[in-house]
Protein backbone atom coordinates (compact mmCIF):
# COMPACT_ATOMS: atom_id res chain seq x y z
CA UNK A 1 0.00 0.00 0.00
CA UNK A 2 1.15 3.30 -0.30
CA UNK A 3 2.41 6.00 1.81
CA UNK A 4 4.32 9.91 1.04
CA UNK A 5 3.85 12.71 2.99
CA UNK A 6 0.53 15.01 1.82
CA UNK A 7 0.51 18.12 -0.25
CA UNK A 8 -3.09 19.38 0.45
CA UNK A 9 -2.64 21.77 -2.30
CA UNK A 10 -3.26 18.86 -5.36
CA UNK A 11 -6.53 17.86 -5.86
CA UNK A 12 -8.14 14.05 -6.07
CA UNK A 13 -8.46 12.43 -9.54
CA UNK A 14 -11.82 11.53 -10.96
CA UNK A 15 -13.07 8.41 -9.40
CA UNK A 16 -13.42 5.26 -11.75
CA UNK A 17 -16.54 5.15 -13.65
CA UNK A 18 -19.27 2.74 -11.86
CA UNK A 19 -18.99 -0.34 -14.09
CA UNK A 20 -15.06 -0.40 -13.25
CA UNK A 21 -15.36 0.21 -10.38
CA UNK A 22 -17.74 -2.80 -9.70
CA UNK A 23 -15.37 -4.97 -11.25
CA UNK A 24 -12.58 -3.79 -9.09
CA UNK A 25 -14.08 -4.08 -6.22
CA UNK A 26 -14.94 -8.40 -7.47
CA UNK A 27 -11.15 -8.66 -8.44
CA UNK A 28 -10.24 -9.80 -4.74
CA UNK A 29 -6.55 -8.02 -4.91
CA UNK A 30 -6.42 -4.17 -3.38
CA UNK A 31 -6.55 -1.88 -5.81
CA UNK A 32 -5.92 1.84 -5.12
CA UNK A 33 -4.24 5.28 -7.45
CA UNK A 34 -2.78 7.91 -5.24
CA UNK A 35 -1.94 11.14 -7.05
CA UNK A 36 1.76 12.33 -6.92
CA UNK A 37 2.05 13.52 -3.32
CA UNK A 38 0.54 9.94 -2.65
CA UNK A 39 -3.05 10.89 -1.48
CA UNK A 40 -5.73 8.44 -2.16
CA UNK A 41 -7.97 8.81 -5.58
CA UNK A 42 -9.09 5.90 -6.05
CA UNK A 43 -9.64 3.02 -3.38
CA UNK A 44 -11.86 -0.80 -4.50
CA UNK A 45 -13.63 -2.60 -1.95
CA UNK A 46 -11.21 -4.39 -0.11
CA UNK A 47 -9.15 -1.29 0.57
CA UNK A 48 -11.80 0.68 2.00
CA UNK A 49 -13.04 -2.44 4.63
CA UNK A 50 -9.31 -2.71 5.43
CA UNK A 51 -9.05 0.70 6.45
CA UNK A 52 -12.08 1.14 7.80
CA UNK A 53 -13.69 4.17 6.13
CA UNK A 54 -15.81 5.23 3.32
CA UNK A 55 -14.30 6.07 -0.08
CA UNK A 56 -15.06 9.72 0.40
CA UNK A 57 -13.33 9.33 3.90
CA UNK A 58 -10.18 8.39 1.98
CA UNK A 59 -9.94 10.18 -1.28
CA UNK A 60 -7.73 13.06 -0.76
CA UNK A 61 -5.59 11.37 2.58
CA UNK A 62 -2.17 10.23 2.50
CA UNK A 63 -1.60 6.40 3.35
CA UNK A 64 0.38 7.79 6.53
CA UNK A 65 -3.15 8.95 8.07
CA UNK A 66 -4.61 4.96 7.95
CA UNK A 67 -0.73 3.39 8.14
CA UNK A 68 1.06 5.35 10.25
CA UNK A 69 4.14 6.37 9.90
CA UNK A 70 6.62 3.92 12.24
CA UNK A 71 7.40 0.53 11.02
CA UNK A 72 5.90 1.40 7.02
CA UNK A 73 9.36 3.14 5.94
CA UNK A 74 10.22 0.74 3.31
CA UNK A 75 6.85 1.14 1.94
CA UNK A 76 7.68 4.64 1.67
CA UNK A 77 10.65 4.35 0.24
CA UNK A 78 8.89 2.02 -2.47
CA UNK A 79 6.25 4.90 -3.17
CA UNK A 80 8.87 7.00 -3.35
CA UNK A 81 10.75 5.28 -6.51
CA UNK A 82 7.55 4.69 -8.56
CA UNK A 83 6.17 8.31 -7.92
CA UNK A 84 9.58 10.50 -8.08
CA UNK A 85 11.48 7.66 -10.01
CA UNK A 86 9.13 6.59 -12.69
CA UNK A 87 10.05 2.68 -11.71
CA UNK A 88 7.20 -0.09 -11.76
CA UNK A 89 8.30 -2.20 -8.40
CA UNK A 90 6.75 -5.96 -8.31
CA UNK A 91 7.61 -7.11 -4.49
CA UNK A 92 6.42 -8.04 -1.47
CA UNK A 93 5.57 -5.31 1.84
CA UNK A 94 4.84 -5.64 4.92
CA UNK A 95 1.79 -2.64 6.26
CA UNK A 96 1.45 -2.17 9.71
CA UNK A 97 -2.60 -1.29 9.73
CA UNK A 98 -3.28 1.29 12.25
CA UNK A 99 -6.80 0.41 12.69
CA UNK A 100 -5.82 -3.42 13.73
CA UNK A 101 -2.39 -2.86 14.79
CA UNK A 102 -1.79 -5.86 12.46
CA UNK A 103 1.63 -6.52 10.58
CA UNK A 104 -0.02 -7.86 7.40
CA UNK A 105 2.23 -9.17 3.97
CA UNK A 106 1.48 -8.20 0.51
CA UNK A 107 2.67 -8.79 -3.09
CA UNK A 108 2.43 -5.41 -4.60
CA UNK A 109 2.55 -4.09 -8.22
CA UNK A 110 3.22 -0.18 -8.31
CA UNK A 111 3.47 1.64 -11.31
CA UNK A 112 3.39 5.67 -12.27
CA UNK A 113 0.24 6.79 -13.49
CA UNK A 114 1.29 8.81 -16.43
CA UNK A 115 -0.72 11.91 -18.40
CA UNK A 116 -0.68 12.36 -21.96
CA UNK A 117 2.43 14.09 -21.87
CA UNK A 118 4.32 11.40 -20.04
CA UNK A 119 4.78 13.27 -17.02
CA UNK A 120 3.67 11.20 -13.62
CA UNK A 121 0.45 12.47 -12.23
CA UNK A 122 0.60 9.29 -9.37
CA UNK A 123 0.76 5.59 -8.76
CA UNK A 124 -1.44 2.86 -9.57
CA UNK A 125 -0.97 0.25 -7.20
CA UNK A 126 -2.55 -3.50 -6.81
CA UNK A 127 -1.65 -5.49 -3.85
CA UNK A 128 -2.50 -9.36 -2.83
CA UNK A 129 -2.75 -9.93 1.02
CA UNK A 130 -0.12 -12.98 1.11
CA UNK A 131 0.56 -12.95 4.49
CA UNK A 132 -1.57 -16.46 5.67
CA UNK A 133 0.83 -17.87 2.20
CA UNK A 134 3.53 -16.53 4.36
CA UNK A 135 3.01 -17.62 7.68
CA UNK A 136 2.02 -21.09 5.92
CA UNK A 137 5.28 -21.33 4.13
CA UNK A 138 6.88 -20.46 7.41
CA UNK A 139 5.22 -23.08 9.18
CA UNK A 140 6.27 -25.67 6.28
CA UNK A 141 9.91 -24.04 6.56
CA UNK A 142 10.09 -24.51 10.35
CA UNK A 143 8.77 -27.81 10.14
CA UNK A 144 11.15 -29.02 6.90
CA UNK A 145 14.22 -27.28 9.19
CA UNK A 146 12.89 -29.42 12.10
CA UNK A 147 12.36 -32.83 10.03
CA UNK A 148 15.48 -32.65 8.12
CA UNK A 149 17.56 -31.89 11.49
CA UNK A 150 15.71 -34.90 13.16
CA UNK A 151 16.37 -37.36 9.92
CA UNK A 152 19.64 -36.49 9.58
CA UNK A 153 20.38 -36.61 13.41
CA UNK A 154 18.32 -39.88 13.97
CA UNK A 155 20.73 -42.80 14.70
CA UNK A 156 18.66 -44.75 11.90
CA UNK A 157 18.16 -45.40 7.81
CA UNK A 158 15.20 -43.57 6.60
CA UNK A 159 14.00 -43.65 3.09
CA UNK A 160 10.82 -43.44 0.94
CA UNK A 161 9.97 -45.56 -1.73
CA UNK A 162 6.71 -45.47 -4.40
CA UNK A 163 4.86 -47.72 -6.00
CA UNK A 164 7.44 -47.76 -9.09
CA UNK A 165 10.21 -49.31 -6.39
CA UNK A 166 11.79 -45.54 -7.02
CA UNK A 167 13.61 -43.32 -3.81
CA UNK A 168 11.59 -41.01 -3.12
CA UNK A 169 13.82 -39.93 -0.26
CA UNK A 170 16.45 -41.49 1.74
CA UNK A 171 18.79 -39.27 4.28
CA UNK A 172 22.69 -39.33 5.14
CA UNK A 173 22.82 -42.94 6.64
CA UNK A 174 21.35 -44.63 4.08
CA UNK A 175 23.93 -43.11 1.78
CA UNK A 176 26.64 -44.64 4.30
CA UNK A 177 25.26 -47.75 4.62
CA UNK A 178 24.79 -48.29 1.06
CA UNK A 179 28.40 -46.75 0.28
CA UNK A 180 26.44 -44.05 -2.30
CA UNK A 181 26.11 -40.46 -1.79
CA UNK A 182 22.31 -39.38 -1.38
CA UNK A 183 22.24 -37.96 -4.79
CA UNK A 184 22.66 -41.03 -6.26
CA UNK A 185 19.63 -42.58 -3.92
CA UNK A 186 17.03 -40.51 -4.41
CA UNK A 187 15.42 -40.53 -8.21
CA UNK A 188 16.72 -43.87 -8.75
CA UNK A 189 14.95 -47.87 -8.56
CA UNK A 190 16.23 -49.65 -5.79
CA UNK A 191 17.37 -52.45 -7.99
CA UNK A 192 19.89 -49.95 -9.48
CA UNK A 193 21.40 -49.31 -5.77
CA UNK A 194 20.98 -52.88 -3.79
CA UNK A 195 21.73 -56.07 -5.32
CA UNK A 196 18.79 -57.56 -6.83
CA UNK A 197 18.37 -60.12 -4.62
CA UNK A 198 18.01 -57.75 -1.47
CA UNK A 199 16.20 -55.38 -3.83
CA UNK A 200 13.43 -57.92 -4.42
CA UNK A 201 13.31 -58.62 -1.25
CA UNK A 202 12.52 -55.17 0.18
CA UNK A 203 10.13 -55.34 -2.56
CA UNK A 204 7.96 -57.92 -1.75
CA UNK A 205 7.97 -56.17 1.40
CA UNK A 206 6.91 -52.91 0.12
CA UNK A 207 4.36 -54.77 -1.79
CA UNK A 208 2.56 -56.14 1.15
CA UNK A 209 1.99 -53.22 2.54
CA UNK A 210 0.95 -51.17 -0.23
CA UNK A 211 -1.75 -53.50 -0.38
CA UNK A 212 -2.67 -54.17 2.91
CA UNK A 213 -1.68 -50.90 4.26
CA UNK A 214 -0.55 -52.22 7.51
CA UNK A 215 3.20 -51.36 9.08
CA UNK A 216 5.64 -53.79 9.33
CA UNK A 217 8.02 -54.75 11.53
CA UNK A 218 11.17 -56.92 11.52
CA UNK A 219 14.43 -57.83 10.72
CA UNK A 220 16.92 -57.21 7.69
CA UNK A 221 20.11 -58.00 6.10
CA UNK A 222 21.83 -56.32 3.47
CA UNK A 223 25.09 -56.54 2.33
CA UNK A 224 27.01 -52.87 2.88
CA UNK A 225 29.50 -51.20 0.35
CA UNK A 226 32.01 -52.99 2.40
CA UNK A 227 30.65 -56.08 1.47
CA UNK A 228 29.94 -56.79 5.33
CA UNK A 229 26.52 -57.90 6.20
CA UNK A 230 24.44 -55.80 8.15
CA UNK A 231 21.44 -56.25 10.24
CA UNK A 232 18.51 -54.00 11.13
CA UNK A 233 15.58 -53.63 12.77
CA UNK A 234 13.01 -52.19 10.30
CA UNK A 235 9.62 -50.40 10.60
CA UNK A 236 7.79 -49.54 7.29
CA UNK A 237 4.53 -47.98 6.93
CA UNK A 238 2.24 -47.02 4.39
CA UNK A 239 2.33 -42.82 3.80
CA UNK A 240 1.41 -40.86 0.94
CA UNK A 241 4.52 -39.37 -0.95
CA UNK A 242 4.72 -35.24 -0.89
CA UNK A 243 2.42 -35.58 -4.82
CA UNK A 244 0.20 -37.43 -2.96
CA UNK A 245 0.64 -40.87 -4.44
CA UNK A 246 1.02 -44.06 -1.80
CA UNK A 247 4.31 -44.79 -0.40
CA UNK A 248 5.84 -46.43 2.17
CA UNK A 249 8.71 -44.99 4.71
CA UNK A 250 10.99 -47.26 6.63
CA UNK A 251 12.93 -46.38 9.21
CA UNK A 252 15.89 -48.65 9.95
CA UNK A 253 18.24 -48.96 12.90
CA UNK A 254 21.41 -50.47 12.53
CA UNK A 255 21.52 -53.77 15.11
CA UNK A 256 24.52 -55.52 13.41
CA UNK A 257 26.50 -55.21 16.86
CA UNK A 258 23.49 -56.80 18.75
CA UNK A 259 23.28 -59.43 15.92
CA UNK A 260 26.49 -60.73 16.02
CA UNK A 261 26.15 -60.60 19.86
CA UNK A 262 23.52 -62.41 19.59
CA UNK A 263 24.72 -65.22 17.44
CA UNK A 264 27.63 -65.85 19.65
CA UNK A 265 25.72 -65.69 22.38
CA UNK A 266 23.48 -68.77 20.75
CA UNK A 267 26.69 -70.29 20.14
CA UNK A 268 28.15 -70.10 23.02
CA UNK A 269 25.02 -71.60 24.60
CA UNK A 270 25.08 -74.79 22.20
CA UNK A 271 29.14 -75.06 22.20
CA UNK A 272 31.23 -76.46 24.87
CA UNK A 273 33.98 -73.84 25.45
CA UNK A 274 36.74 -76.48 26.05
CA UNK A 275 36.57 -78.93 23.04
CA UNK A 276 34.50 -76.80 20.90
CA UNK A 277 32.20 -79.40 20.33
CA UNK A 278 28.34 -79.26 20.67
CA UNK A 279 27.13 -79.14 24.30
CA UNK A 280 24.75 -81.71 25.80
CA UNK A 281 21.87 -79.37 25.66
CA UNK A 282 21.83 -78.57 21.98
CA UNK A 283 23.15 -82.35 21.43
CA UNK A 284 19.93 -83.38 22.75
CA UNK A 285 18.04 -80.98 20.97
CA UNK A 286 19.34 -81.98 17.51
CA UNK A 287 19.09 -85.41 18.21
CA UNK A 288 15.17 -85.40 19.00
CA UNK A 289 14.83 -83.71 15.57
CA UNK A 290 16.84 -86.17 13.91
CA UNK A 291 15.34 -88.87 15.64
CA UNK A 292 11.71 -87.88 14.69
CA UNK A 293 13.26 -86.79 11.09
CA UNK A 294 14.43 -90.84 10.42
CA UNK A 295 10.86 -92.12 12.17
CA UNK A 296 9.45 -90.62 9.43
CA UNK A 297 11.26 -91.05 6.50
CA UNK A 298 12.14 -94.74 8.05
CA UNK A 299 16.52 -94.36 7.59
CA UNK A 300 18.89 -95.76 9.55
CA UNK A 301 20.13 -93.62 12.98
CA UNK A 302 23.17 -94.75 14.86
CA UNK A 303 24.62 -93.21 18.28
CA UNK A 304 28.06 -94.16 19.70
CA UNK A 305 28.82 -93.24 23.71
CA UNK A 306 31.83 -92.78 24.48
CA UNK A 307 33.48 -92.44 27.39
CA UNK A 308 37.61 -91.80 27.90
CA UNK A 309 39.09 -94.34 30.41
CA UNK A 310 40.69 -93.87 33.92
CA UNK A 311 40.42 -90.24 33.28
CA UNK A 312 40.66 -89.65 36.78
CA UNK A 313 43.94 -91.52 37.32
CA UNK A 314 45.05 -89.42 34.11
CA UNK A 315 44.15 -86.02 35.53
CA UNK A 316 45.72 -87.34 39.23
CA UNK A 317 49.33 -88.20 37.54
CA UNK A 318 49.44 -85.28 35.03
CA UNK A 319 47.04 -82.47 36.38
CA UNK A 320 44.01 -81.20 35.18
CA UNK A 321 45.80 -78.81 32.45
CA UNK A 322 46.78 -81.76 30.67
CA UNK A 323 43.38 -83.71 30.97
CA UNK A 324 41.96 -80.57 29.37
CA UNK A 325 43.86 -80.89 26.68
CA UNK A 326 43.28 -84.81 26.48
CA UNK A 327 40.18 -83.79 25.78
CA UNK A 328 40.57 -81.33 23.10
CA UNK A 329 42.55 -83.90 21.46
CA UNK A 330 40.63 -86.49 21.36
CA UNK A 331 37.52 -84.04 20.48
CA UNK A 332 39.79 -83.38 17.23
CA UNK A 333 39.87 -86.96 16.68
CA UNK A 334 36.15 -87.23 16.31
CA UNK A 335 35.68 -84.61 14.63
CA UNK A 336 38.82 -86.01 12.13
CA UNK A 337 36.42 -88.38 11.34
CA UNK A 338 32.68 -87.12 10.50
CA UNK A 339 31.11 -86.36 7.47
CA UNK A 340 28.75 -83.39 7.23
CA UNK A 341 25.02 -84.12 9.01
CA UNK A 342 27.63 -86.21 11.35
CA UNK A 343 26.87 -84.76 15.13
CA UNK A 344 29.43 -84.45 17.82
CA UNK A 345 29.51 -83.01 21.01
CA UNK A 346 30.98 -83.36 25.02
CA UNK A 347 27.81 -84.34 26.79
CA UNK A 348 29.57 -84.54 29.84
CA UNK A 349 33.21 -84.55 31.75
CA UNK A 350 34.78 -87.33 29.55
CA UNK A 351 31.90 -88.03 27.84
CA UNK A 352 31.41 -87.87 24.10
CA UNK A 353 28.51 -88.83 21.71
CA UNK A 354 28.18 -89.66 18.04
CA UNK A 355 25.23 -88.97 16.26
CA UNK A 356 25.27 -90.55 12.90
CA UNK A 357 21.93 -89.80 10.54
CA UNK A 358 21.91 -92.36 7.43
CA UNK A 359 23.89 -94.56 9.19
CA UNK A 360 23.10 -98.40 10.18
CA UNK A 361 24.60 -100.36 13.30
CA UNK A 362 27.43 -101.93 10.95
CA UNK A 363 28.83 -98.56 10.00
CA UNK A 364 28.70 -96.82 13.23
CA UNK A 365 30.82 -99.83 14.59
CA UNK A 366 33.12 -99.14 11.96
CA UNK A 367 33.81 -95.27 12.91
CA UNK A 368 33.68 -96.32 16.74
CA UNK A 369 36.54 -98.59 15.49
CA UNK A 370 38.23 -96.03 13.60
CA UNK A 371 38.24 -93.11 16.33
CA UNK A 372 39.16 -95.92 19.34
CA UNK A 373 42.07 -96.66 17.18
CA UNK A 374 42.82 -93.28 16.48
CA UNK A 375 42.79 -91.83 19.79
CA UNK A 376 45.13 -95.60 20.65
CA UNK A 377 47.70 -93.95 18.42
CA UNK A 378 47.89 -90.20 20.47
CA UNK A 379 50.64 -89.84 21.61
CA UNK A 380 51.01 -86.98 24.05
CA UNK A 381 53.93 -85.49 25.69
CA UNK A 382 53.80 -83.92 28.58
CA UNK A 383 57.14 -82.93 30.15
CA UNK A 384 58.83 -85.53 28.51
CA UNK A 385 56.43 -88.61 29.96
CA UNK A 386 54.26 -90.00 27.37
CA UNK A 387 49.99 -89.82 27.94
CA UNK A 388 48.28 -92.80 26.72
CA UNK A 389 44.92 -92.23 26.05
CA UNK A 390 42.10 -94.87 25.55
CA UNK A 391 38.31 -94.90 25.85
CA UNK A 392 35.46 -97.42 25.64
CA UNK A 393 32.68 -97.25 23.07
CA UNK A 394 28.63 -98.17 23.35
CA UNK A 395 27.12 -97.87 19.74
CA UNK A 396 23.64 -98.72 19.23
CA UNK A 397 21.21 -98.34 16.19
CA UNK A 398 17.49 -97.02 15.97
CA UNK A 399 14.86 -100.18 16.52
CA UNK A 400 11.28 -100.50 16.26
CA UNK A 401 11.23 -100.65 19.47
CA UNK A 402 12.40 -97.10 20.29
CA UNK A 403 9.85 -94.75 21.31
CA UNK A 404 12.02 -92.06 21.55
CA UNK A 405 15.87 -91.19 21.45
CA UNK A 406 16.07 -91.32 25.15
CA UNK A 407 15.43 -95.13 24.29
CA UNK A 408 18.59 -95.05 21.72
CA UNK A 409 20.72 -93.49 23.86
CA UNK A 410 19.88 -96.03 27.16
CA UNK A 411 20.96 -98.84 24.61
CA UNK A 412 24.21 -97.34 23.62
CA UNK A 413 24.89 -96.29 27.46
CA UNK A 414 24.30 -99.99 28.29
CA UNK A 415 26.71 -101.20 25.61
CA UNK A 416 29.49 -98.99 26.83
CA UNK A 417 28.80 -99.91 30.28
CA UNK A 418 29.08 -103.53 28.93
CA UNK A 419 32.66 -102.45 27.21
CA UNK A 420 34.15 -101.15 30.64
CA UNK A 421 33.03 -104.22 32.42
CA UNK A 422 34.73 -106.00 29.73
CA UNK A 423 38.28 -104.52 30.14
CA UNK A 424 37.75 -100.96 28.50
CA UNK A 425 39.52 -99.37 25.26
CA UNK A 426 37.03 -101.54 23.46
CA UNK A 427 33.30 -101.22 21.46
CA UNK A 428 30.32 -102.54 22.44
CA UNK A 429 26.75 -102.85 20.65
CA UNK A 430 23.16 -102.95 22.54
CA UNK A 431 20.24 -104.51 20.10
P1 LIG B 1 36.30 -94.93 33.80
O1 LIG B 1 37.38 -95.55 33.00
O2 LIG B 1 35.51 -95.91 34.59
O3 LIG B 1 35.44 -94.05 33.01
O4 LIG B 1 37.04 -94.06 34.90
P2 LIG B 1 37.23 -92.50 34.91
O5 LIG B 1 38.26 -92.12 35.84
O6 LIG B 1 37.36 -91.99 33.52
O7 LIG B 1 35.80 -92.05 35.40
P3 LIG B 1 35.37 -91.15 36.59
O8 LIG B 1 33.90 -90.85 36.35
O9 LIG B 1 35.70 -91.80 37.90
O10 LIG B 1 36.20 -89.85 36.47
C1 LIG B 1 35.96 -88.85 35.47
C2 LIG B 1 36.92 -87.74 35.75
O11 LIG B 1 36.88 -86.77 34.73
C3 LIG B 1 36.65 -87.03 37.04
C4 LIG B 1 36.80 -85.56 36.72
O12 LIG B 1 37.71 -84.91 37.58
C5 LIG B 1 37.33 -85.56 35.32
N1 LIG B 1 36.85 -84.44 34.58
C6 LIG B 1 35.57 -84.08 34.35
N2 LIG B 1 35.53 -82.95 33.60
C7 LIG B 1 36.81 -82.58 33.38
C8 LIG B 1 37.43 -81.49 32.68
O13 LIG B 1 36.76 -80.64 32.10
N3 LIG B 1 38.77 -81.45 32.64
C9 LIG B 1 39.53 -82.37 33.27
N4 LIG B 1 40.86 -82.28 33.19
N5 LIG B 1 38.99 -83.37 33.92
C10 LIG B 1 37.65 -83.50 34.00
MG1 LIG C 1 32.47 -90.95 32.89
MG1 LIG D 1 35.76 -92.31 32.15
Amino acid sequence: MPTSKPAPDCAPAALAPDPFRQLLDEVGAFVYTTDLQGRYTYANRLVLELLGHALDDVVGKDTTHFFGEAGNEALRENDARVLRGGETIAREESNLIMATGELRTYWSLKKPLRDAAGNIIGMLGISHDITEKKRLEDRVRKQKELLDTVLDNVDALVYMKDTHRRFIYANQHVAEALGQPVERIIGRLDTEVLPREVADKFWALDQKIFATGQRHAGEEALVDGDGRWRHFWSVVVPLSAPDGTPAVIGLSTDITELHELKEELKRQASTDALTGLANRRSFWERAGHEFARSRRHGTALSLIAIDIDHFKRLNDSFGHLAGDRVLREFAACCRDMLRDGDLCARTGGEEFCVLLPDTDLAGAMHIAERIRALTASLCLDDQGQRLRVSASFGVASLGAGDEDFDALFARADRALYGAKQQGRDRISSGR
